[in-house]
Parts: structure tokens; C-alpha cells; sequence
């Protein structure tokens, strides 16, 4: 499995989870910060957000960007999703998340703008450790990246 990088919830020392270390709790043993003892973690791993001509969005681990998609945020798993469902539209679908203006533009140039308007917006304002991508790039396909 892969090492994640993690950060303290408690102390924000960032580490790998192969450096936390085992302390016992009425629960069994439990790994924890090695600087201040905390259980609690943030889950850094590097993830990217694209979006779909339809206004639709996804995510996964950097790199996984399909080919065609438009990359719009970088962040960490932790904050990324959490991010997002504050900024974007949710669809009738559950968990279904949109950018706004995307779905009802008349063509694709009114799409382009309301996906423009959206991340300078959403850039605009500060969202933890989420980085929006503006203007938005074209996603290459993961691997050839
Ligand atoms: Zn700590």
C-alpha cells in the first residue's frame, strides 16, 4: 500500500503514515502523531478535480484526470471533496456535483464562460489548501502527464 501523507489534526505536523506511532487505548493500539501523540489525522494525498462539457464533476488521485475532462482544482483528499460540495451546485442526483451556469448554457461558449465566471470566483475566495485552476486546462490522460 501506498505511504500517505498525512497532517496532524491537533498539531498540523505533516509526516507519513509509516512514521506515526502505535500507543495503546482502551479501543487496542492506535497509531498517532509522532510529534504530539494526537490519533486524529488529514488525509493529504494529492487529488485533482475535473469537470465534464456537461457541467458535471468528479475527482480522484493525481493523475487519473481522463482524457477530455477539464482539470479545475488541486488539493488534498482531505479538504478537496469538502471544498467542492460547498462551492458547486448539487444535482437532483445525490452526490451529484455541478458547476454552475454549465448544464442550462446555450452552447458550448456560454458553457465556457459560466465555467470561467465559476473558478474566478471560486479562486477568489480562499478554501483551505484547494487551489482552483484558472483557466481551466485541458486534461491530457493521466499517464502521458
Ligand atoms: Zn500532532
Amino acid at each position: 500500500m501506498a505511504d500517505l501523507i498525512v497532517k496532524c489534526a491537533r498539531c498540523r505536523y505533516p509526516h507519513r503514515e509509516t512514521e506515526r506511532i502505535g500507543r495503546p487505548t482502551e479501543l487496542g493500539d492506535v497509531l498517532a502523531c509522532p510529534r504530539c501523540g494526537a490519533h486524529s489525522y488529514y488525509d493529504m494525498t494529492p487529488q485533482v478535480a475535473w469537470c465534464w462539457a456537461s457541467g458535471l464533476i468528479e475527482w480522484g488521485d493525481q493523475g487519473q484526470e481522463p482524457e477530455g475532462s477539464i482539470v479545475i482544482a488541486r488539493g488534498p483528499k482531505c479538504s478537496l471533496k469538502s471544498i467542492l460540495n460547498v462551492v458547486a451546485r448539487h444535482g437532483f442526483q445525490n452526490g451529484v456535483l455541478l458547476v454552475p451556469g454549465v448544464p442550462e448554457a446555450d452552447d458550448q461558449r456560454g458553457a465556457a464562460d459560466a465555467l470561467d465566471q465559476w473558478l474566478s470566483w471560486c479562486a477568489s475566495t480562499s478554501h483551505e489548501d484547494v487551489v482552483f485552476v484558472t483557466p481551466p486546462e485541458k486534461a491530457l490522460g493521466g499517464a502521458a502527464a
